[in-house]
Formats: C-alpha cells, sequence, structure tokens
C-alpha cells in the first residue's frame, strides 16, 4: 500500500493547481496535468475541516489521497495528510479487523496466501493489543512467541 501511496507522491510535481472559486473555507480546484496528457480534475477541499475530494475518485476507490489532493494539501501547507483521508484498514492498530471475510471460507485445503496471512495477522494484532497493556500479559506473550518461533 505505501508504494501506491509513494507513487501519487511522484506524481504531485506532474499538476498545476487552479483555484476556481471560494465558498467559505472551501476551495475549489482544477488540477491540470502541465505535461503530456491533457488531464484535468476538479476538487474541492474544506481548509477547517480538512476534508474533501477529487473528480479523480481515486480515494473513493482506492482508499489513498490522489496526488491532486497531495498537491493541495502542500498549496496550503497541510503539512501531514488529514485524518479524514487515512482510511482507518490502513492504520496501525486500528481495530483492522473487521473482518472482510467468512470464518468458513478458512476450511478449504488450498487457501490462498493472502488469506490465510490476513487471518492470522488479525487474530495476532487483536492478541498483542490485549498482551501489550499489561507487563504481565506481555512478558507471557514473548515467552510464548519464543515457542512459536521454535515450533515454525
Ligand atoms: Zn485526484
Amino acid at each position: 500500500m505505501f508504494h501506491k501511496l509513494q507513487d501519487q507522491f511522484d506524481q504531485v510535481v506532474r499538476f498545476v493547481t487552479i483555484k476556481r472559486d471560494v465558498v467559505g473555507n472551501v476551495r475549489q480546484l482544477t488540477a491540470k496535468s502541465h505535461s503530456g496528457r491533457a488531464e484535468s480534475f476538479e476538487l474541492q477541499i474544506g481548509l477547517e475541516m480538512l476534508i474533501g475530494n477529487c473528480g479523480c475518485k481515486l480515494f473513493e476507490y482506492v482508499g489513498l489521497p490522489c496526488c491532486h489532493l497531495l498537491k493541495v494539501f502542500s498549496k496550503y501547507d497541510i503539512l501531514k495528510i488529514p485524518k479524514a483521508f487515512i482510511m482507518t484498514r490502513w492504520t496501525i492498530g486500528a481495530n483492522k479487523f473487521s473482518r472482510s471475510y467468512d470464518e468458513s471460507q478458512l476450511e478449504g485445503d488450498n487457501l490462498r496466501h493472502a488469506l490465510r496471512h490476513t487471518h492470522l495477522s488479525l487474530r495476532a494484532s487483536n492478541l498483542f493489543e490485549r498482551a501489550s497493556k499489561m507487563k504481565e500479559s506481555f512478558d507471557f506473550a514473548v515467552l510464548k512467541l519464543y515457542g512459536l518461533e521454535s515450533y515454525l
């Protein structure tokens, strides 16, 4: 996921933004490519709530802020990606962990590696979240991990 975000950062330089309209603290802009293809997207951003959207819909489809929004963030000196553009499913320790699959899918013999990985990560993260809350449970978890590691 992070290299996809990196791709968007890399593309920021390809665009210029032109302010079209101001409505209260909402800025409506057009992001235009200044090289090669004639791409242009309309976007808006609320500078108070730091919410917004872009006509390219990358955020809606992929859950990542697009290069056009990143360009606008930098234009307004927004130095961190606003919370509204960070999907909880990418944040560390978020209760990631509404499950996107069904337990019954785990029973087949030829499970996809990705599904096995997701399932283990989910169980482990929830467990580690609990274990990290107290020294005692943390020590216990670390000890059990040694056992698991030597077995696997
Ligand atoms: Zn965009």
